[in-house]
């Protein structure tokens, strides 16, 4: 590998055999990047016709390509890679507003009420949904919008209300006949689990919010205040995503060994947008995309439903914002059509974009960056010279530790210290001991001040709001 070459604050080109990788990261965190990530970069570029690659600070390895990365292949004679989409499809953030002050929070015993009734409207696990009329054939086709109106808090037009309004996507428009030679046993399997979590680092966070002086006025216009108490939810396609794995993987591996195409890791699975079977995995992956989308919201609905227990019925919660870190999504840039992946690397775009929804076109839309449950979150809004990622930014802190490794590097003890534990600050959880959920501590994660630093100063997104946890429900 040749040296990093310094093209901005805080943005590099790394030379590599079969292409180049753009970084965005401070000398802190480039120091501090696995070798690994280099290498499988290097194998991603082997896909032909790559337009562009890039890593974002919180840049870990991962199944076939890293966590954090961006890369874009034109629509005209581009690949799309499902390794570079992630297997948890439409995995994203949504955070909802309150009108209560983090004083309301104050005793712990009420934050320990609120995630109780938190458990009691939104399972975590392998509990059955308890929205029972929900179908979903319809929400893997439509969305938000195939859910039944008593789900939408608002009433009248469904285009017009702020569930469908102030998100990313409300709903994506796709070929259904790709869903017609799935196996029945999918659609009968998968059937019974939204509005619920999941688990590994999926979460329902209540946090509370410090306006950044250089962003009120934006802030203001957002709903946000000091002191706001805000709900932060993070979850993807559950059972949907993860069925539709095997069958996608299985039938590209299959065109791919026909066509003799391939790089060393096997993980690495890819195929011509063109090609039957590359139309057909983007039509799958819009179905999950839509299965993401109306989940969170469903998580949302029982939040709502468990606040109001304990605030009353007339506390409103509307939708800040709902994005997706899990996807490829078809956009054009510089009047050129592209396929740009995400993979564990979020959107940002700025002020004036026309890919905000509308009433975010003025100032942008909030982007939602989660830390860890002991550290900071931010709200983010992208900046123009954001361009130079396709508006890709961070989506979380990034790993340090492999789940199956933090037992070896953190001990309970500091992981109660950092969660407050037995002072009037302390992040409720919803477990009786940390043990369980050791390898989600904060100490898994890079230091998330670092990566937003690293944003910040590459020109990529400013920051809105910081959050801190307060009460955590983990799946
Ligand atoms: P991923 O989508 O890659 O699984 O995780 C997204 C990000 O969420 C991680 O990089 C990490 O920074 C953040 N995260 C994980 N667990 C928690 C949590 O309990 N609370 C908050 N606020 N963030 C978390
Ligand atoms: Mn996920
Ligand atoms: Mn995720």
């Amino acid at each position: 590998m040749s040296m990093a070459r310094e093209v901005g604050k805080y943005h590099q080109t790394v030379k590599l055999r079969n292409g180049v990788l753009h970084l965005f990261a401070n000398a802190e965190v480039l120091a501090s990047l696995d070798r690994k990530v280099y290498k499988m970069a290097d194998n991603n570029l082997r896909i032909p016709r790559n337009h562009f690659m890039s890593y974002t600070p919180d840049a870990h390895v991962s199944s076939g390509a890293c966590v954090g990365t961006t890369a874009v292949w034109k629509m005209s004679d581009g690949f799309v890679s499902p390794s570079i989409v992630g297997s948890d499809i439409g995995c994203g953030i949504r955070v909802h507003l309150t009108p209560l002050h983090k004083r309301d929070l104050q005793d712990k015993k009420v934050r320990r009420k609120l995630i109780k009734r938190i458990e009691k409207y939104v399972p975590t696990k392998r509990i059955a949904s308890p929205f029972r009329n929900i179908e979903l054939e319809r929400v893997v086709k439509e969305g938000i919008y195939g859910l039944p109106a008593e789900y939408l808090p608002e009433r009248g037009d469904v285009s017009a209300v702020r569930s469908v309004t102030h998100l990313e996507h409300a709903r994506f428009a796709y070929d259904m006949a790709a869903l017609e030679i799935l196996p029945e046993r999918i659609w009968k399997q998968t059937g019974r689990e939204l509005g619920t979590l999941g688990g590994g680092n999926h979460f329902i966070e209540i946090q509370h919010v410090r306006v950044d002086e250089g962003q009120r006025k934006i802030a203001e216009k957002w709903g946000l205040f000091d002191g706001q108490v805000v709900v932060m939810i993070h979850s993807g396609s559950r059972a949907w995503g993860r069925m539709l794995r095997s069958e996608y993987t299985n039938r590209i591996k299959d065109a791919m060994e026909m066509w003799g195409i391939g790089t060393r890791d096997p993980r690495l699975i890819y195929v011509p947008i063109h090609a039957e079977e590359g139309r057909w995995y983007l039509n799958l992956m819009y179905s999950a995309l839509n299965y993401a989308v109306a989940n969170r919201h469903m998580i949302a609905f029982g939040v709502r439903a468990a606040f109001q227990e304990v605030f009353g019925t007339d506390l409103e919660m509307p939708v800040l914002y709902d994005l997706m870190h899990n996807y490829a999504l078809e956009e054009t840039h510089r009047g050129q059509s592209m396929l740009v992946h995400r993979k564990g690397t979020t959107r940002a775009l700025p002020a004036g974009h026309e890919l905000n929804p509308e009433p975010y076109r003025a100032t942008g839309h909030p982007a939602l960056i989660p830390g860890s449950m002991g550290t900071a979150s931010y709200i983010m809004v992208g900046a123009k010279s954001g361009e130079k990622n396709f508006y890709s930014i961070c989506h979380g802190a990034g790993r340090i530790y492999a789940r199956d490794a933090v037992r070896e590097h953190v001990s309970v003890d500091a992981f109660a210290h950092s969660m407050n534990v037995g002072t009037e600050e302390e992040v409720v959880v919803n477990r009786w001991t940390l043990e369980h959920i050791l390898t989600e501590c904060p100490q898994a994660y890079k230091d998330v001040d670092q990566i937003i630093d690293s944003v910040v100063g590459a020109g990529l997104a400013s920051v809105v709001a910081v959050c801190r946890p307060m009460a955590v429900v983990k799946g």
